[in-house]
């Protein structure tokens, strides 16, 4: 597990490498979520962003996240129209160099965990596609049911 600083200091190396302008707007609102263990919608991002400054305006935490979604910094959780920092930025990128994590998400109390989608179910995705003469884009997979905590409970 890397510190919120060390994570912050590789997004902005990766950005640099790529040319791209980590932003101190951009800087924020990744260290906003990756301060939070779960995922945050854009109001509650704006939120934690309005605490530290007041004036901050949606349009800052969009642009800021349509960037880092971008840059695969932060997943978005279709489920639950809610952002994500990446827990491992280039640790399961695939052989092209995408990013294709999958979500695990308790219906019950909300957790969403990321794991690397396994290397097998990527393979037979892809030749699924490929049958249908269809290429798979970078969207994450997410899959919903119940965490440990929640299966022992009742
Ligand atoms: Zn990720
Ligand atoms: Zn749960």
């Amino acid at each position: 597990m890397v510190s919120t600083e060390q994570a912050l200091a590789q997004a902005e190396q990766q950005c640099q490498q790529q040319g791209a302008r980590f932003t101190a707007a951009r800087r924020r609102v990744l260290a906003i979520l990756l301060a939070q263990p779960q995922p945050q919608t854009a109001y509650q991002i704006l939120d934690l962003l309005r605490a530290e400054q007041p004036g901050a305006q949606p349009p800052t935490v969009y642009r800021a996240l349509d960037f880092l979604l971008r840059h695969a910094l932060v997943h978005r959780i279709e489920s639950t129209n809610s952002y994500l920092a990446c827990n491992s930025p280039h640790t399961h990128d695939d052989d092209a160099g995408h990013h294709w994590p999958q979500f695990l998400l308790c219906d019950a109390c909300g957790d969403t965990r990321e794991v690397p989608l396994a290397s097998e179910l990527r393979q037979a995705l892809a030749r699924q596609a490929n049958e249908y003469g269809f290429h798979i884009g970078q969207r994450p997979l997410e899959v919903h049911g119940l965490c440990p905590r929640c299966q022992g409970g009742q």
